[in-house]
């Protein structure tokens, strides 16, 4: 190829995407002079939802910019928090990541996720139609052209792929308000009211009750409280610190009031069927 010969260097923290070769220093790289610099970019393994700002020789240009010969092209990681606009902020999550989607979920944030694989084509797809956030660890889904918007999941771990997204979107957090196995929303329902659904035992050892407005799955607080709780917790205690280190406090803590947290937390926890859901928010297992 003979095209325009750039030289490129890239953030640190976008190196794990990068060929060996390319980690460190910039490098040169020769493009068809006719692609665009995102291409450029993606070609050499970087998903363009990592991507910030893309500056040639010290002016920022967009990802359509055509590199041209001798050009001196920084790429920056996106910045944190990063803002998306155009609808409500709610995520989907690939077929590898239903851990994440279900801390999401206790959360109160929308996290669409199917258990399924349905390909990646139609992921893509679904994002788009529902604006949806597309999480994953797979750089060629995130490549998909189709895609709305998409974020690569950083870690392998739930409990750091959880803070990834925490501090990526700072997404409002409204703790036990959704169903963990189907993202719907709870509701509060009395014992009377659900009492034929319940055994005997837990009907005689517990009080309180919220049902998922979309599969009808009853909570209640079961043996797993204790470990939801601390997750709950944790993240609570996350927004509140990294809204205290931001000046203006904007996009800080919007979780419900205190009162609505400690009436919910006793009402709303995963309930005690032998629900994989619940076990894994339990061991932090990821299932693969
Ligand atoms: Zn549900």
């Amino acid at each position: 190829m003979n095209g325009p010969e750039i030289t490129v260097g890239f953030a640190p923290g976008l190196a794990l995407f990068l060929p060996h070769e390319r980690r460190g220093a910039p490098s040169s790289l020769t493009t068809d002079g006719s692609s665009t610099l995102g291409h450029a970019v993606e070609s050499l393994g970087v998903p363009l939802t990592e991507v910030g700002r893309l500056v040639v020789d010290g002016r920022e240009v967009a990802a359509s910019h055509i590199p041209a010969q001798g050009e001196t092209v920084d790429v920056y990681e996106v910045e944190r928090p990063q803002s998306v606009e155009g609808a409500p902020l709610r995520f989907l999550l690939d077929v590898h990541l239903g851990t994440l989607a279900r801390r999401l979920r206790l959360l109160g944030v929308d996290a669409a996720y199917l258990s399924e694989d349905i390909g990646d084509p139609a992921l893509a797809t679904y994002s788009a139609r529902d604006r949806r956030v597309l999480l994953s660890r797979d750089r060629g889904l995130l490549r998909r052209r189709e895609l709305w918007a998409g974020a690569y999941v950083y870690s392998d771990r739930p409990e750091e792929q959880l803070r990834d997204v925490l501090g990526r979107f700072r997404p409002e957090l409204r703790p036990w308000t959704r169903c963990t196995a189907c993202n719907g929303t709870l509701t509060s329902v009395t014992k009377d009211d659900v009492a034929h659904l319940l055994e005997e035992g837990t009907r005689r050892t517990h009080e309180v009750f919220a049902q998922c407005t979309a599969c009808e799955r009853l909570y209640w607080s079961g043996a797993h409280h204790d470990k939801l709780e601390a997750i709950v917790a944790q993240a609570l205690a996350m927004r509140a610190g990294s809204a205290a280190a931001t000046a203006d406090g904007e996009g800080g803590v919007h979780p419900a009031p205190d009162d609505v947290i400690a009436a919910n937390s006793e009402r709303v926890t995963a309930h005690l069927s032998a629900d994989e859901a619940t076990a894994d928010i339990e061991t932090g297992r990821q299932r693969q």
